[in-house]
């Protein structure tokens, strides 16, 4: 960052002006791509929520380049993804084989690759870093303190949540990943919270200033989730060649004990030994593949299938595009989110906007996106006997089901991605004032885990930028 000889940082020389929304962000997304396939490998909701949010802001006027790591030697350096949004892919290690576990050994070479498509841009290019997941931050922490604009950072999962709520026998995340994410909160103009209990959690766990943490919910596509008319569900069943009268369970996203699909199959083990209601037709789609260290043991969930003597209950479906999976959720009566730790659950709010009541683990952004006992329920715990309970009951009785299927659309109409790219134009506004302020500021050494890190401070307050759903 440039400095005047008194020791006091230049006033940004960006486009931008506060209240004004940027010309241009360069967003970060170093280890999955906007353009995969979600419900898989390292393909989920953060992958949607960058595409949703990209493609608004630049029919807004802002426009947007996604850098994301080369993972193919076919990828082209740069696509369109939608008028107004570049995706491009940066050459850092190599195409295929390299997990997510070892990308900050490349995040030195994704760094030069961003550098160098800026240095073959006119100076000030872009206004704004909004970096999406703490891989991202690394790079951007440096890319905006070389280009001298604001930093923006949504984190997506934490490092040290995900430790508290593990899985019985799934493995940590490293210390490296949690000391990287404190580095990056420190770094970050503004930081972008799902949730109020995420702000929270930014503030307790890893010292963000409060007045820097926003919360803005993400959305839905309420265009492309919805009920699908009167006979939305026969529908759709016949379209995924599914048995009418079945009673449906469904599972949606990246298999990994995270996200507890064991659960559901120990639940619907119970269900089927009559324990928890007589369900004879019961049938559980679980639609997704392998991810993060459910890779270590990819065929365990079909083990303990075959185990449990399921086979002929529960049936694996390939990650399937979003007009697919629409209609996976209009078919089943209901679908299920037993995840440990969730920071939002995009899954739980599309289902609600088919018109399927959500049965959720009573953990993270899970508590904002099922509204309990209204539009589903919320389950304390991963006891698959409590699990079987609450969805048998739910599958027995039918007028409940019905009038929390009714309030689960009601519920999913108040996110929009709409209203989250509106919060985050506010945000933007708001890290293009703070950076300009800080700019004016005396000299302070930058902040990193081995200088000066903020205190901790308390939670009230939290949320410069709230709004409600
Ligand atoms: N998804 C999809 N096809 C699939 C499975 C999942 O498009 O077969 C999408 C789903 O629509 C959702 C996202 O993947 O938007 C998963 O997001 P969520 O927040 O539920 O979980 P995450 O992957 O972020 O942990």
């Amino acid at each position: 960052m440039s400095r005047t000889a008194a020791g006091t940082r230049r006033p940004p020389s960006s486009g931008a002006r506060a209240g004004r929304a940027p010309r241009r962000v360069a967003m970060l997304s170093v280890h999955t791509s906007p353009l995969e396939q979600p419900g898989t490998g390292d393909a989920g909701g953060m992958n949607v929520y960058i595409v949703e949010t990209a493609a608004r802001l630049a029919a807004r006027g802002t426009e947007v380049e996604i850098f994301t790591r080369a993972t193919s030697s076919d990828a082209e350096p740069v696509t369109e993804l939608v008028p107004g949004v570049l995706v491009r892919h940066v050459t850092a290690g190599p195409f295929e084989g390299l997990s997510k576990d070892d990308l900050p050994g490349q995040l030195c070479a994704f760094t030069a690759g961003v550098m160098r498509v800026q240095a073959r841009r006119e100076p000030d290019w872009y206004d704004l870093v909004h970096t999406h997941y703490w891989l991202s931050g690394q790079v951007g922490w440096l890319a905006a303190e070389r280009w001298n604009v604001p930093l923006v950072h949504t984190m997506h999962t934490m490092a040290k949540v995900k430790n508290a709520l593990l899985a019985d026998g799934d493995r940590p995340e490293p210390a490296g990943r949690i000391i990287g994410e404190e580095q990056v909160v420190a770094a970050a103009d503004r930081l972008v919270a799902n949730t109020t209990e995420e702000a929270g959690q930014l503030v307790d766990l890893y010292g963000a200033d409060p007045a820097r943490v926003a919360v803005v919910p993400p959305g839905v596509d309420l265009g492309v989730f919805t009920p699908g008319g009167p006979r939305g569900r026969a529908g759709a069943r016949r379209r995924l060649g599914l048995d009418p009268d079945a009673d449906l369970l469904l599972f949606v996203g990246r298999i990994q004990p995270l996200k507890a699909p064991d659960v559901l199959v120990r639940a619907a083990a119970h269900l089927v030994a009559g324990r928890g209601g007589a369900h004879r037709r019961l049938q559980v789609a679980v639609v997704g593949g392998p991810s993060g260290s459910g890779l270590d043991r990819p065929e365990e969930l079909q083990r303990l299938v075959a185990d449990l003597d399921l086979d002929g209950v529960v049936h694996f479906h390939a990650p399937a595009p979003r007009e697919v999976l629409a209609d996976w959720y209009r078919a089943a009566d209901l679908v299920a989110v037993p995840s440990y730790s969730e920071s939002f659950g995009l899954v739980a709010i599309e289902a609600q906007a088919c018109g399927t009541p959500v049965v959720a683990a009573a953990v993270g952004g899970l508590r904002t996106a099922v509204a309990d006992g209204v539009s589903g329920l919320l389950v304390d715990g991963h006891d698959p006997a409590a699990w079987a309970r609450a969805v048998g009951g739910l599958l027995d009785d039918v007028g409940r089901r019905d009038a929390m299927a009714a309030a689960a659309v009601g519920h999913a109409g108040r996110f929009s991605w709409d209203s989250t790219v509106d919060t985050t134009l506010d945000v933007y506004a708001d890290a293009v004032e703070r950076h300009r302020t800080r700019a004016a500021a005396p000299f302070e050494p930058a902040r990193g885990s081995t200088l000066v890190l903020p205190q901790p401070v308390a939670r009230a307050g939290v949320g410069a930028v709230a709004v409600a759903p």
